[in-house]
């Protein structure tokens, strides 16, 4: 162990007997989307070349099915024939070529998969998947079984130091292990041992398979967090029955991804779900890997010096930062692009049969077409304004080699950053913003703080880019200029503080924000994952039957009517893995979320509203404008008539749903090709 790194445990390497990983980090699976076509592969090698570059000690793939039945979704990526396997080949070379380790996942989707040729060990539906699977004949398990020790023979001959058995989230294998989805009264069904039979055979032979030297991962679901799910000792006789059938490495799987309670968006605390690894670990005497919501080396390094843990699992932190681990090892986190578990590049890209990719990182997935080559000719450029876009514009140009002068008109960089980081939940967009403040450095950005651009400034520089984002949109209503009436900035910069009952006009994303800000007096319990898990009915002793137990959410600090014009409920427009939380929790706040509204005024008594024909007055004190915005854009025409043509990025380009992610992917486009 280095004494001298700030991180020796994590940095410590971890000696499996017939081969050595160089640290504790594994790269968890990801599906990105370039998994399932081989004329994809040159793009995932260099995915996973960077990654592997970046000091990353072992990295699974995203899920390959071992066969048809087990796919995902219609030809998605599978791995059970020579002519599968071979372009792997690219992928482990790339991997091997900068000394990291790769694992092939296995993955049979069961009852998740989405295609008509399903299988699982009983007829039963999923509840998020409209395909029902056709139950598994005995002889139907056996076939699975070779399946999986075929499919692991393949990724040996792909040049894989192992596979990674994915028993948990809720895929066939979990279906087998938990009484929720298995009804069968074979040798594979009934109590708990038989249950977990094939879990067990599947590890058995892919062992014997492959033989002694080759790492067999096993995903064990330590938490199913659905009803009728593993109760401890059935989880913990799971774990020494794989390890007893040849499994190198224990992971922790965290959550069906049919259950309801957030396991990996934002508002899930750091590091929410150690404890029950660290129950793990005390099963047995194989590596057990923690998961969930580590994002930085202080997290992990705790983690793994309290013996929680002998490795830690980081997924989507490493698409944000590909150089997460080396810049650990040179005591650089301050500079690490942290993952602020958005989801909204990644996983949400990824239900949308679209490419994976990141919020903070837009390279990640696209590490060939979009490069930041240095430039042969330095130009004079100005960015104006620091949101997320001139952030980004401003950096990836000045690393290029440009001199870039970045003109805010406030007194912080960050722009609407620094109202997101203030809602409950959203506390690790300080991280974007602190990366951004070492970047700045780094790239050697003139940074002018509170210094609103104007044509005079901006003369003599050969590229301008405007990046001054938006104005909130007033609304059109009688009353509209009541002392009850404010704006989202007023509330969330902490100019007016609302009184105890609130209606909000607008139920995009910020009117969620605002409604959450309001709801929570105090610290946020995604600070604390003790309160965050009574909040959500978790079991803090990961005990009980899925560890389910009653959730006991705080009480409101205020009544809040959240609202919107359109028909339906609100929220649907909100992001397919995190809206459903957002909806979830400010309804266990009792917030009164309506659509179909028509908005009539606002006078003393409230704010007047009609829904479906039927008038009504809500009797609030405090009405928050949260209806959109426009793009700031007061600087185009001055600059036109002064002869200058700006770039236009962000909200000041086009301001319509907009969110983060456009603005720092155009701006980093648009500095890429400067
Ligand atoms: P802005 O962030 O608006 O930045 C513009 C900057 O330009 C400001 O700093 C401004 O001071 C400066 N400026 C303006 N005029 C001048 C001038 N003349 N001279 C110098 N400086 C000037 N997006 C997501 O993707 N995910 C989220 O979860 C999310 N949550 C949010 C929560 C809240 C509460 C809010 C308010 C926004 C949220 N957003 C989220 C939206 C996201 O913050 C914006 O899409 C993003 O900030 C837009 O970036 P931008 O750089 O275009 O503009
Ligand atoms: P938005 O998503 O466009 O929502 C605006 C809301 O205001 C809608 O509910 C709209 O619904 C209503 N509205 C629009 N014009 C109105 C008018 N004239 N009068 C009354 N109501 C009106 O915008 P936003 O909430 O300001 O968010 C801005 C961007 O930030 C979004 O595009 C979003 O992607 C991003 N953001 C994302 C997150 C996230 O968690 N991913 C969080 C916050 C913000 P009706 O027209 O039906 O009334
Ligand atoms: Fe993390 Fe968001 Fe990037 Fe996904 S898109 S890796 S959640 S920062």
């Amino acid at each position: 162990m280095d004494p001298q790194t700030p991180y020796p445990h994590l940095l410590q390497p971890l000696d499996l007997g017939f081969t050595r990983l160089r640290n504790r980090v594994l790269m968890g699976s990801m599906h990105t989307g370039l998994e399932d076509r081989a004329a994809d592969f040159p793009r995932l090698a260099a995915y996973v070349a960077e990654r592997a570059e970046g000091e990353v000690g072992l990295i699974v793939t995203g899920g390959f099915a071992p066969n048809l039945v087990g796919w995902l979704k219609p030809f998605g990526g599978k791995l059970s024939w020579p002519w599968e396997a071979r372009p792997h080949r690219l992928v482990t070379e790339a991997a091997h070529a900068h000394g990291a380790r790769i694992c092939a996942q296995l993955l049979h989707a069961g009852r998740y998969a989405y295609h008509p040729l399903s299988v699982a060990p009983s007829k039963l539906k999923a509840p998020i998947n409209p395909f029902t699977p056709r139950a598994l004949s005995a002889r139907g398990v056996e076939r699975q079984i070779d399946a999986y020790a075929h499919a692991a023979r393949m990724a040996r001959e792909a040049g894989y130091d192992g596979v990674e058995v994915m028993g948990s989230e809720g895929y066939l294998i979990n279906q087998f292990t938990a009484a929720r989805t298995n009804h069968r009264s074979d040798a594979w069904g009934g109590d708990a041992q038989r249950r977990m039979r094939f879990a067990v055979e599947i590890v058995r032979r892919v062992r014997e398979a492959c033989g002694q030297d080759f790492i067999v991962i096993y995903r064990l679901s330590l938490v199913d967090l659905v009803e009728q799910g593993n109760a401890w000792p059935e989880i913990a006789a799971q774990a020494r029955a794989v390890q007893a059938a040849g499994a190198t490495l224990i992971n922790s799987g965290i959550g069906w991804h049919e259950a309801r309670i957030p396991t990996i968006v934002s508002s899930v605390p750091r590091a929410a779900f150690v404890d029950v690894t660290a129950k793990l670990k005390a099963e047995v005497e194989v590596p057990v890997i923690a998961t969930n919501r580590i994002n930085m080396p202080q997290v992990a390094e705790q983690i793994l010096a309290s013996g929680k843990a002998d490795m830690v699992s980081l997924a989507r932190p490493l698409l944000a930062d590909p150089q997460w681990v080396r810049k650990a090892r040179l005591g650089r986190a301050e500079r690490i692009n942290t993952c602020i578990a958005c989801n909204q590049a990644c996983l949400d890209h990824v239900f949308q049969n679209k490419r994976a990719s990141c919020l903070v990182n837009p390279r990640a997935c696209a590490e060939t077409e979009l490069l930041y080559a240095r430039t042969r000719t330095s130009r004079r450029i100005a960015v104006v304004g620091a949101g997320p876009a001139g952030l980004a514009c401003a950096t990836v140009a000045a690393e290029r080699g440009h001199a870039v002068t970045l003109f805010e008109g406030s007194d912080e960089i960050g722009g609407q950053f620094n109202y997101a980081k203030r809602i409950p939940g959203k506390e690790e967009f300080h991280e974007t913003l602190r990366y951004f403040r070492t970047r700045l450095e780094d790239t050697g950005v003139t940074l002018r703080l509170s210094t609103p651009a104007d044509p005079m400034a901006l003369r003599g520089f050969d590229e301008v880019v405007l990046a001054t984002g938006i104005t909130p949109r007033a609304v059109d209503l009688p009353g509209a200029d009541h002392a009850k009436v404010v704006g989202y900035i007023d509330v969330l910069s902490g100019r007016v503080v609302p009184g105890k009952r609130v209606a909000l006009i607008g139920a995009g994303g910020i009117g969620f924000d605002v409604a959450e800000f309001l709801v929570q007096e105090g610290a946020s319990p995604s600070l604390d994952r003790h309160r965050w898990m009574a909040e959500w009915g978790v079991d803090p002793h990961f005990d009980t039957c899925g560890s389910l137990v009653p959730a006991q959410p705080e009480p409101p600090a205020r009544e809040v009517w959240l609202l919107q014009r359109s028909p339906g409920r609100p929220g649907t427009r909100l992001g397919k893995t995190s809206g459903w939380v957002h909806r979830a929790a400010l309804k266990a706040k009792g917030v009164h979320m309506l659509g179909s509204v028509e908005y009539l005024g606002v006078d003393e008594e409230g704010l007047h509203i009609r829904v479906e024909g039927h008038t009504q007055t809500l009797p609030v004190d405090t009405i928050v404008i949260c209806a959109g915005q426009e793009p700031r854009r007061d600087l185009l025409k001055p600059l036109q008539d002064a002869g200058i043509t700006p770039h236009l990025i962000g909200g000041a380009d086009v301001a319509a749903e907009l969110d983060a992610k456009r603005a720092i992917d155009q701006a980093s486009r648009l500095a890429a090709a400067l």
